[in-house]
């Protein structure tokens, strides 16, 4: 009943094998206008595009749903018209050809009247997602239709707040403080930065993005009402001052983070997100701008404890700054004076439990601290970008101690960081070239963080690498996000399971059924896994029963130096009773 525009938004999701994303178009279907949505359904497994299946709705834009669009829009006189007479307010509708089938008109708004917070209650009621799409998109039109037609007032409420959410902008919020600086009473800042929104961005598209900044917006503003300001500083940064005490402070940014993880229901899906907030008094700030900064260094704060949670200012947070600062200073003397050394732990096959290959782990021999553990130091390095010199310094040691240990596989960690280097892939070539370590004896380890953040990059970088003959390793998967979708767009070569199972294997059946999982699913995509931090004899039967390839753990062998390793690789046997912790050391028996 479709015809022509359905084959035409089929044929152009043929054309693109990989994009997953659905096409959407509109035809004429018995005498009226149809909005019509195709989508790839993702499969699991690889599957020939003719077996392949789709999705496919079509809406009728029935009177009723243009009663909707009215109710939500505001504008009462919205009419779906088969013909354009003015052209001026409309937004044509045409077919994927190009052939306009009519336009959908309205008079634009008088500033004020837009219905906004109204209307957000009975989208998110609505059922049919592609309808919101348009209706957006409509909404998005008359905004910028009235940034044309704005008289000065309406221009200078545009200068004082954020367009997409009609909250005060970054401007008005600065002077909002300026003023607040000056009153006797306290006043509390707090900066709520959106935690996982790139992704929602990323994966569902903008409009969604925009769609639930807009919902954020509207709940911090319902919450904090005539209490204070609330402002939009930018991307998903949202700003509110309000009069009180820090413990009042505090308080509200407790009910702030929950109600930002309400998942907020746009048609056909609910999207979560969470928050982190940081805390500022204003008393003892004196100026706008260090209010701001200590809200900042606040929010910085809750952001490296783990995000989704509050942190007040507090002058100690400068002084931990200042001790991070303190600590990239040694790093960088660190690396002139050679303190750094590299570490190789072996992973273990699984049934032989001989040696497959190494990992290097970067050690730093402090000449007052002692050895300073990678969890302390790779932070501070990667904030200051030094770990690219320390990246390039474990890479060059790496393939000079595997190089001569018979076609073993080297395997080193990269920070998401390192992966932001443009030149990442050349300056990898260049110790490859000057160590002679060929391109296919390194993996590299990533972890599901970058994919989730940069996915486009990640596939761009991940892709020369592989390119090279580099193959590429998940590490500590299902620490985090744990997608399935990261996993085949990705095409990885290997699948490191986060320690913390393997901890509780023995104990927590969930923590078996989640090993058992993992290593099906590698089987289903053709990857092997490895089971990492196996420690007991218990962990390394209990692992060998899912059918897990690759062990890595201080039963088989800890992290040992390079001299150490040629010895444990070269003579198994006689290392292997050296190695602590083996106990009755026969992996197989
Ligand atoms: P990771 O990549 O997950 O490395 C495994 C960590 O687990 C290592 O800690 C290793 O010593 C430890 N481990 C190995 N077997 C066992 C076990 O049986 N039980 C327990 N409890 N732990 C075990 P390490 O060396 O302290 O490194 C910690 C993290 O620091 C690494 O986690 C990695 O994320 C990072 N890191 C280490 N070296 C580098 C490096 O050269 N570059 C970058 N970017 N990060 C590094
Ligand atoms: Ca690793
Ligand atoms: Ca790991």
């Amino acid at each position: 009943r479709i015809g022509a525009p359905f084959e035409a938004l089929f044929a152009r999701l043929r054309a693109d094998p990989d994009n997953v994303d659905s096409t959407v178009g509109f035809a004429v279907v018995e005498g009226g206008i149809a909005l019509i949505a195709v989508g790839p359904i993702t499969p699991i497994v690889e599957t020939p595009i003719a077996r392949r299946r789709y999705a496919v709705f079509v809406r009728e834009i029935t009177d009723e749903i243009l009663d909707d669009y009215r109710a939500l829009t505001g504008q009462h006189d919205l009419q779906l018209r088969l013909a354009s007479d003015d052209g001026q307010h409309g937004v044509p509708i045409a077919d994927p050809a190009g052939v306009v089938l009519g336009e959908l008109s309205w008079t634009p708004l008088t500033p004020g009247t837009i219905a906004w917070r109204a209307a957000l209650p009975k989208m998110a009621a609505s059922t049919a997602l592609l309808l919101g799409l348009v209706v957006f998109a409509l909404y998005r039109a008359q905004l910028s239709q009235h940034a044309l037609t704005a008289s000065e007032a309406r221009a200078s409420h545009l200068a004082h707040h954020d367009s997409l959410t009609r909250l005060a902008n970054r401007r008005s919020l600065q002077a909002a403080i300026e003023r607040i600086l000056a009153l006797p009473r306290r006043h509390q800042l707090l900066l709520i930065d959106l935690d996982g929104f790139k992704d929602v961005n990323d994966t569902l598209g903008h409009v969604v993005g925009d769609l639930v900044l807009v919902e954020i917006a509207r709940r911090l503003a319902a919450r904090v009402g005539d209490r204070g300001t609330v402002g939009r500083l930018g991307g998903d940064e949202f700003a509110v001052l309000l009069g009180g005490d820090t413990a009042a402070g505090e308080r509200l940014a407790a009910t702030l983070l929950e109600l930002v993880e309400a998942p907020v229901e746009i048609p056909l899906q609910a999207v979560s997100v969470s928050a982190t907030i940081g805390v500022a008094a204003s008393d003892g700030a004196g100026t706008v701008s260090e209010l701001l900064r200590r809200a900042d260094v606040a929010l910085y704060e809750a952001k490296s404890a783990g995000k989704r949670r509050v942190t007040v200012y507090h002058p100690d947070l400068d002084r931990d700054r200042a001790a991070r600062r303190a600590m990239a200073d040694d790093i960088r003397h660190g690396l002139e004076r050679g303190e750094f050394r590299v570490a190789f732990q072996p992973f273990h096959h699984s049934t032989t439990g001989r040696v497959a290959g190494v990992e290097a782990l970067l050690r730093w021999d402090h000449p007052t601290k002692g050895a300073v553990p990678p969890a302390l130091f790779v932070p501070v390095a990667e904030e200051t970008r030094l770990v690219n010199q320390l990246g390039a310094f474990v890479l060059r040691e790496a393939a000079l101690a595997v190089r001569d240990l018979g076609g073993l596989p080297v395997a080193v960690n990269l920070s998401p960081i390192q992966l932001l280097d443009e030149r990442l892939v050349e300056r990898i070539q260049a110790i490859l070239a000057e160590t002679g370590l060929p391109a296919t004896r390194l993996e590299v380890e990533i972890t599901e963080g970058y994919l989730i953040q940069q996915p486009d990059r990640a596939a761009e970088v991940l892709g020369r690498l592989r390119a090279l003959g580099i193959k590429v390793s998940l590490d500590d998967f299902g620490s985090g996000f744990a997608s399935l979708g990261y996993l085949r767009r990705f095409r990885l070569d290997k699948i490191k399971l986060d320690q913390s199972f393997v901890q509780s294997i023995a104990v927590d059946p969930q923590a078996r059924r989640i090993t058992n999982a993992v290593v099906e699913l590698g089987r289903a995509l053709d990857i092997p896994v490895t089971a990492e931090g196996v420690e007991t004899e218990a962990q390394a039967r209990l692992v060998r029963a899912t059918g897990c390839e690759l062990q890595q753990g201080f039963l088989y062998s800890r992290p040992m130096l390079a001299d150490e390793l040629a010895a444990f690789v070269r003579d198994g046997a006689t290392a292997k009773r050296r190695a602590p912790r083996l106990g009755a050391a026969a992996v197989d028996a």
